[in-house]
Parts: structure tokens; C-alpha cells; sequence
């Protein structure tokens, strides 16, 4: 995938920089650096810290403006269980899980790859759920001007299921709602559309 390389070529006293704190850490928590296994480690996790939060290099806008196309389609467009992969700002530990988001286009819709593609900009960023959920609802209601728009993410977060509670089963789910979507029977619809099995 392009940006990964992008990062490898044009990046590189970055990733250096990362690499030598990560090095720091192995050493601090009581590893040998130098161990066979261990030799790679730092830069590995400096490009893998890199490639994780490449949203910030990143313009979502930029993306949904590339493939908006003027048409006169005014239902509801929905696109369900767009995987999703952040870290929590407060432990830099993963939280993933699905997004669920839907449209009602105003004179304009958008190539249906850049919604998934917009998910990940925010989401390769250090995040909160709820600022992730915001982000993409902001984006999508200030760019492509929609009737509305709705956003819901549910998911698990490696910060509880390793550590502190250690609750393994729980799934935190956040929504926001734009536009058409504030009126209630707007948004059941979208809501029964997302539970169900046929899509
Ligand atoms: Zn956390």
C-alpha cells in the first residue's frame, strides 16, 4: 500500500528517532536489545507506530472531495461493518471493532471505497471512540453536505480486556446523527437496517 512506502522512503529520521526510544523501552522494561529476536524489534515497531497513526499525514477531506459526483439519488445509502482499527490515546493500546454509516445525499454522492478509507484516516491517529465517531461525522456532513448523516461504532478495547478491569466480553458502542437522522423514525430505520442480517 502506498502510504506505508511513503513513510519508509520519506520518513526515515523519523522512524529513526522512534526506533531508538523503542529500543529505550526494551532495555527499561528489562529486555536485551541486543538478543537475536530482539535485534529488529525497535525499528519494526517505529514503522508499525508510523503505519499506525499515518492519519495525521492524512486528509480525509482531500478524499471525499477526489470522488464526489453530482446525482440526484435521495435515499438512504448505507455502508455497514467497515472494519475499524485505532489506538486509545491513554494506554496506546488497540481498540478495534465495526463502523456502521449512512447518507442521505443532497445533490451529491461519493465513490463508496472513500467512506472506508475516510474511517481509517481518523482512525490511524491516537483516538477516543467518541472523538473517532465525531471525526467521521463532522467530515462527511461539512464535505459532502448530505441531508443527513449517521455514524455508529461499536467496539472492544485492549485497555480493559488486558489490563485494569479485564472486562474481555464488553463492546463499547458510540453514535452521532446529523441532519434527517435526528428526526427518530429517520433513525430506527437506519438503526433496524444496520441489526439486520440482510444487506
Ligand atoms: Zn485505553
Amino acid at each position: 500500500m502506498a502510504p506505508y512506502q511513503n513513510l519508509e522512503e520519506y520518513n526515515i529520521n523519523v522512524t529513526n528517532e522512534v526506533k531508538d526510544r523503542f529500543s529505550k523501552i526494551i532495555d527499561e522494561i528489562g529486555e536485551d536489545v541486543n538478543r537475536e529476536g530482539l535485534q529488529k524489534t525497535p525499528e519494526r515497531a517505529a514503522k508499525a507506530m508510523l503505519f499506525l497513526t499515518q492519519g495525521y499525514r492524512q486528509d480525509a477531506e482531500e478524499i471525499l472531495k477526489s470522488a464526489m459526483f453530482k446525482e440526484d439519488y435521495d435515499d438512504m445509502v448505507i455502508i455497514k461493518d467497515i472494519e475499524v482499527y485505532s489506538l486509545c490515546e491513554h494506554h496506546m493500546l488497540p481498540f478495534f471493532g465495526k463502523a456502521h454509516i449512512a447518507y442521505i445525499p443532497n445533490g451529491h454522492i461519493v465513490g463508496l471505497s472513500k467512506i472506508p478509507r475516510i474511517v481509517d484516516v481518523f482512525a490511524r491517529r491516537l483516538q477516543v471512540q467518541e472523538r473517532l465517531t465525531h471525526d467521521i461525522l463532522e467530515c462527511i456532513n461539512d464535505t459532502l453536505k448530505p441531508q443527513g448523516v449517521a455514524v455508529v461504532i461499536e467496539a472492544s478495547h485492549m485497555c480493559m480486556m488486558m489490563r485494569g478491569v479485564q472486562k474481555q466480553n464488553s463492546v463499547t458502542t458510540t453514535s452521532g446523527f446529523r441532519g434527517q437522522f435526528e428526526k427518530i423514525e429517520t433513525r430506527n430505520e437506519f438503526l433496524k437496517l444496520i441489526s439486520s442480517d440482510l444487506s
